[in-house]
């Protein structure tokens, strides 16, 4: 997985890669930030930790995999044209209960596995154990004095350990997803020019697009009826012609679909190579 996330980056322009930085950053800033003050609020830390142990196995898989969706939502946005949409509405984290239940999950993983012995103790002391260790590693990788390659690393690592634990989990998604409403909504009308030697035919019910409003563009360009492609983007989130994805609720889906475009930019680098 590292490896196709940095051969997808190498195709940036250094003006894209300082654009993904930035937003790397700051996005790295708050998560520290909202890391910080759970372990400063006692209240709230018990809270999240006990919303995290009332949530079955299932569960705490589904909130890794919203996890490492917005994870690759921060690595694709300079691809994705739907990311600024999806970011908020669709099936990523969006609410701030996960948000800290996940980074707290993240953070226990974190520790055992630097010191396996650590949390073996009352879960009441965890709160101080884990204030320690944030402590010490303030000015080191994951802190807040991480420059922005480190920072780069750290959510090439992110999406890494996810995937590998959604692996692990033996994961599937389903079979065809329909498309998010927000992406349907978002879709253009366009009006088909009248030239004689340009019959559109709709793929979908092979009958000739005529002049007017009631003919939608999916974003790889390829057109159809209103109505044919709406009753078609129900039950699928792929364009009939050329399999172009569109942003579904499913997120699993999402997440294959943002890998795809990894894989697509990563494997047309190494072409060009
Ligand atoms: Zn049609
Ligand atoms: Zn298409």
């Amino acid at each position: 997985m590292e490896q196709i996330i940095m051969t997808a980056l190498l195709t940036l322009t250094p003006h894209q890669f300082s654009d993904l930085t930035h937003s790397l950053s700051s996005d790295f800033r708050l998560q520290h930030h909202r890391r910080c003050s759970l372990l400063l609020a006692p209240a709230r830390f018990t809270h999240t930790l006990h919303f995290l142990n009332s949530l079955s196995l299932h569960q705490k898989t589904i909130l890794i995999a919203r996890y490492l969706l917005t994870t690759l939502q921060q690595l694709t946005l300079i691809w994705d044209i739907y990311t600024e949409t999806t970011a908020t509405t669709g099936p990523g984290l969006t609410r701030l209960r996960d948000y800290d239940a996940v980074l707290l999950l993240m953070l226990l993983c974190e520790v055992s596995q630097h010191d396996p012995q650590a949390l073996e103790t009352s879960s009441t002391n965890w709160i101080d154990v884990l204030q320690d260790y944030t402590l010490n590693n303030m000015f080191t990788v994951s802190g807040i004095g991480a420059s922005s390659g480190t920072i780069l690393s750290n959510y090439i690592d992110i999406a890494t350990r996810c995937w590998r634990f959604l692996e692990a989990t033996g994961y599937h998604m389903e079979m065809e997803v329909g498309t998010s409403a927000a992406a349907v909504v978002s879709l253009p009308s366009v009006n088909v020019s009248g030239g004689k030697n340009s019959i559109v035919e709709c793929v979908i019910c092979k009958e000739e697009m005529s002049e007017g409003r009631d003919v939608c563009q999916l974003p790889c360009q390829h057109m159809f009826h209103w109505i044919c492609v709406l009753r078609w983007l129900e039950k699928t989130n792929t364009c009939p012609c050329c399999r172009f994805q569109l942003p579904s609720d499913d997120v699993f889906a999402e997440i294959e679909r943002l890998w795809g475009i990894l894989i697509k930019k990563g494997s047309r680098k190494l072409w060009e190579f």
